[in-house]
């Protein structure tokens, strides 16, 4: 492929046999050696690191396109191990709906062998590509992404980032939920987990307990499910709510601006209806989403049975 350069010239002690480590899980993590891999072009940059077209050959020496979440060398111990808990959680996932994980390489770095979906994350879909779905289509994908959550609760995980930015499309007809980088078991007892992190979060897509206490769930998931669909139904439109300063970033700002959002979620304001989107599609599947006692929002599965049901 003209895509790709030879950029690793080491030899990997461990041989092109790959290994399997036991994790003291079922599951082992797969252990590829450098010289399997070759790296091809940047095709997205996050805060650890960056994600690279790639080609990694077998041991029986079959070639395969993959993507590569690469680390920066630059990271503290703290984020490094935020990047290792990544691929630890998305290597025990199996799902049709969830990216799939091939296995790790040392560089010694890390970096984490992904498949390779060509056609990229559901926002550059909408917006670099200017695809316009039928609503069918995006009913699917809805569906997609709604499956793959209720999957996580199941393994009581938390995805916290979930965002048309991190969907990967592997079809017209296809979605899978990816980048877990902020992703974390729940707690058993009250299915909750307090964030303790410096990395910047996308507040656009954050419930108020969130933003206000740091608190996340699956009903914290749940409300960044509703503004995906938003992101969804409006074909990639920002998710601004109405009254608040625009920030494209959508990073965390100064506590004032995060209290000006609470304030306005507090008082009922929420994302509008998008132009072309179903009224059904918005009250019966959004708007829950985004009830203010997390209790009352649905689950995963409730929606699921929601989409199903729904008339467009
Ligand atoms: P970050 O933590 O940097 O946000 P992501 O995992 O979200 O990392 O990846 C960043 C971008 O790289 C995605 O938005 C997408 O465009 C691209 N990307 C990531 N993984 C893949 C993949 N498996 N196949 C194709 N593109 C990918
Ligand atoms: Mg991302």
């Amino acid at each position: 492929s003209p895509d790709l350069i030879s950029g690793f010239s080491t030899v990997y002690t461990n041989g092109s046999m790959g290994t399997i480590y036991s994790t003291g899980s079922a599951q082992g993590i797969y252990v590829f050696g450098k010289d399997q891999i070759t790296l091809g072009r940047m095709i997205g940059q996050g805060c650890y690191g960056a994600v690279y077209m790639g080609e990694l050959i077998r041991s029986d020496g079959s070639p395969e396109h993959v993507a590569v979440k690469m680390m920066k060398d630059s990271l503290e111990e703290k984020e490094q191990e935020e990047f290792q808990r990544e691929y630890q959680i998305l290597q025990s996932l199996n799902h049709p709906n969830i990216v799939e994980v091939k296995g790790v390489v040392y560089d010694p770095s890390l970096l984490l062998i992904m498949e390779f979906l060509p056609m990229g994350s559901l926002l550059d879909y909408f917006r670099m590509f200017h695809t316009k779905p039928n609503l069918r289509q995006l009913m699917k994908f809805a569906k997609d992404i709604c499956d793959g959550m209720d999957y996580l609760v199941s393994y009581n995980l938390v995805h916290r980032d979930l965002a048309a930015r991190n969907i990967l499309v592997a079809s017209d007809d296809l979605v899978k939920i990816s980048d877990f980088g902020l992703a974390r078991f729940t707690d058993k007892d009250d299915n909750c987990y307090k964030l303790r992190t410096d990395r910047k979060l996308p507040v656009k897509w954050y419930p108020p307990e969130s933003l206000h206490d740091w608190k996340f769930s699956e009903k914290s998931d749940i409300w960044s499910y509703g503004v995906t669909l938003y992101e969804i139904f409006s074909y990639g439109q920002e998710p601004n709510l109405p009254g608040v300063s625009n920030n494209e970033s959508g990073d965390v700002k100064e506590t004032d601006e995060l209290q000006e959002i609470v304030k306005l979620l507090s008082s009922g304001v929420r994302l509008p209806c998008p132009e072309h989107c179903p009224n059904n599609v918005y009250k019966q599947l959004m708007l829950p989403c985004w009830e203010m006692n997390p209790q009352d929002r649905p689950s995963f599965s409730k929606l699921l049975g929601e989409i199903r049901d729904v008339e467009i």
